[in-house]
């Protein structure tokens, strides 16, 4: 909203995995192996390579995030919740984008593309690019991982990653981090107790909560962020994480049989999401029931059933 595996550790384990220097590692991220790729060289990458084959692509960009939390909310939450799946299930993680489709009308927020834009002339052709070079430089699956999420900018993703799993015979997932863990309860917010809790355990020196005031907040959608806490981040980021981590295991072995039901399953979603507004500019309409309707979309989606996603998806 704008609104486990074949486990192979190689020599040379790196040091910190930080984002934002050492005092705001994410949580339990400044110690194992370096999954950072801009952070590798050719050996590491290589043996990195050889052990699984994903990489790991986080979205986000630069937009108020109440007073109470920073601005590359987004981004930060995206790449620390991919570096912690990296190195629990392999995989190497690229460097976030910062920038994408929409954004609050509110000061310090960077609109690339339009809020409702499903025809993104900078984030898809960017996105698509950028899969056609992970595929050619050798990886075997790819998950893009969205921490900003306007309606239009989940569309995008979702459907760059459809289209590039047939067109370059991989798998490429592309979704919103809170779609791994609506059975958590967290349904996607923003800057409210979802992403403020995520933030207050992966970077707790960036949130504080004694900024806000009285409700209404200023930009802020979603549960009072005066609720937030470290333990319901982690609980969260525990559900994401270990979900990333068994798909980005799992994920470059798929067999062809697999990945065509895999991308069914994520086209009826693209499909659905599409044309529900029925033409008109009612873009959250494949939205209204979604916490619900595709509570269990994380778990099945880890767990391979794709044909229950894909039965879920038609109830939308
Ligand atoms: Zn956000």
């Amino acid at each position: 909203m704008a609104r486990r595996f074949g486990r192979r550790r190689f020599l040379g384990v790196a040091a910190a995995g930080t984002v934002l220097g050492s005092s705001s590692a994410p949580a339990g991220t400044s110690a194992g192996r370096e999954v950072r790729l801009e952070f590798l060289r050719p050996r590491e990458l290589k043996e990195a390579k050889a052990a699984c084959g994903t990489i790991f692509q986080p979205l986000g960009t630069i937009e108020w995030h109440g007073v109470h939390n920073v601005l590359g909310v987004d981004a930060i939450k995206a790449h620390a919740l991919c570096l912690h799946a990296a190195r629990q299930g392999g995989g190497v993680v690229a460097p976030p984008l910062f920038g994408g489709i929409g954004g609050l009308n509110q000061p310090h927020t960077f609109i690339m593309d339009p809020e409702d834009d499903v025809f993104s002339v900078y984030l898809r052709p960017w996105l698509e690019r950028l899969c056609r070079e992970m595929a050619r430089d050798g990886f075997r699956a790819i998950i893009i991982l969205t921490g900003h999420y306007g309606a239009a900018q989940q569309m995008v993703v979702r459907e760059t990653a459809v289209r590039m799993s047939r067109a370059l015979a991989i798998p490429v997932l592309g979704t919103p981090e809170y779609w791994l863990a609506l059975d958590e309860g967290y349904t996607g917010d923003h800057a409210a107790w979802g992403e403020t809790s995520l933030m207050m355990h992966l970077f707790p020196d960036t949130v504080d909560l004694s900024r806000l005031d009285k409700p209404p907040y200023q930009g802020v959608g979603g549960r009072d962020p005066k609720e937030s806490s470290a333990a319901d981040g982690r609980r969260i980021m525990e559900t994401i994480v270990s979900r990333l981590a068994t798909l980005a295991q799992k994920m470059p072995a798929w067999s062809p049989q697999t990945l065509d039901s895999f991308i069914e399953a994520e086209a009826a979603l693209v499909a659905r999401q599409l044309s529900a507004p029925g033409g008109k500019k009612q873009l959250w309409t494949a939205w209204r029931n979604v916490a619900t309707v595709m509570r269990d979309y994380g778990k099945h989606l880890a767990e391979g059933r794709f044909e229950e996603i894909k039965t879920a998806v038609a109830n939308l």
